[in-house]
C-alpha cells in the first residue's frame, strides 16, 4: 500500500496586503520549521504572490511552498485581466487551486474550464489541487457520489497518467465551507475511497499514491479524526489558515 505524505494548503482566499500576507507566510513558515512530516503550501492572494513565494524560497528552516487560487487556462493573449499557469510559474508558484466552488458558484466556472486550467497548468510545470464538491442539496437528494464523479471525470479528461500523478485532489463538500460545519470522518471516507476508485478505474498506478485532500471546516480540533481515515491525506484550508497559529497546530496535529 501506497504511503502517502501528508499535504496542507491554506487558502488565504481575497484577504491580506502585500505586508500581511509576508508575515503570515513567515509565522507560518517559522511554525513548521521542523516539521519534516508534512508538505505545507499557502495560496495567497495573485497580489501578494510574488512577494510570499520570494520570501519562502530555499531557508534552512523547512520549505513551504506557493499556490495560487486560480489561473487562465491560454498561455498568453488577449484575454484582460486574466493571469496564465506560466506566469504563475514564473513568480514561484509551484501549485494552483482549481475548480474551487465559490468559482463554480461565484463566477460561473464550468467543468469544462476547469479541465482546461488543469491542463494549462500542468504544462506550465504547475501541480494542479482540483476541488470537487456536492452541493446541500445534492446531498440531501442522495446525488453526492454521482456528482463528485461528474466532477472528477471532466476535470481529468485527456489528461495523461504520468500528468495526473502531478495532480491532487480535494474534497470540499459545499455545505461544509466557511460554514463551521464539518463533514464526519465517515461521511469525507466514503468520498474519498469514492475518488480514488474512480481514479483507479482509468489508472490504477496512479490511485494509490494520488493525495486526495478534505476541505471544509477544518480545524486544529476535528483534523486529527479527519486524517485518521484511510483516504483522508491531508486540508485545503480556508478560514482557519489565515491564522499562523491555528493553521501550524493543525498541520501538527494532522501530521
Ligand atoms: C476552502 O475555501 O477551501 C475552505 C475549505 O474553507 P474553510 O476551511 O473556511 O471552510
Amino acid at each position: 500500500m501506497a504511503t502517502r505524505r501528508p499535504f496542507f494548503c491554506g487558502n488565504w482566499k481575497l484577504n491580506g496586503s502585500i505586508a500581511e500576507s509576508l508575515a503570515l507566510a513567515t509565522n507560518v513558515r517559522n511554525g513548521v520549521a521542523t516539521l519534516r512530516a508534512a508538505d505545507v503550501v499557502v495560496a495567497p492572494s495573485f497580489t501578494a504572490l510574488h512577494a510570499v513565494a520570494k520570501r519562502l524560497e530555499g531557508g534552512s528552516s523547512g520549505p513551504v511552498a506557493v499556490a495560487a487560487q486560480n489561473c487562465h487556462f491560454e498561455d498568453k493573449g488577449a484575454f484582460t485581466g486574466e493571469v496564465s499557469a506560466s506566469q504563475l510559474a514564473d513568480v514561484g508558484c509551484k501549485y494552483v487551486i482549481l475548480g474551487h466552488s465559490e468559482r463554480r458558484q461565484l463566477f460561473g466556472e464550468l467543468d469544462a474550464a476547469v479541465n482546461l486550467k488543469a491542463r494549462a497548468a500542468l504544462r506550465a510545470g504547475l501541480a494542479p489541487i482540483i476541488c470537487v464538491g456536492e452541493t446541500l442539496a445534492e446531498r440531501d437528494a442522495g446525488e453526492t457520489l454521482g456528482r463528485i464523479t461528474a466532477q472528477l471525470d471532466a476535470a481529468i479528461a485527456d489528461i495523461a497518467e504520468a500528468d495526473l500523478a502531478r495532480c491532487l485532489v480535494a474534497y470540499e463538500p459545499v455545505w461544509a465551507i466557511g460554514t463551521g460545519r464539518t463533514a464526519s470522518p465517515a461521511q469525507a471516507q466514503e468520498v474519498h475511497a469514492h475518488i480514488r476508485a474512480s481514479v483507479a478505474r482509468k489508472f490504477a498506478g496512479v490511485a494509490a499514491s494520488l493525495r486526495i485532500l478534505y476541505g471544509g471546516s477544518m480545524k486544529p480540533d476535528n483534523v486529527r479524526a479527519l486524517m485518521a481515515e484511510v483516504d483522508v491525506d491531508g486540508g485545503l484550508v480556508g478560514g482557519a489558515s489565515l491564522q499562523a497559529e491555528s493553521f501550524v497546530r493543525m498541520i501538527k496535529e494532522g501530521s
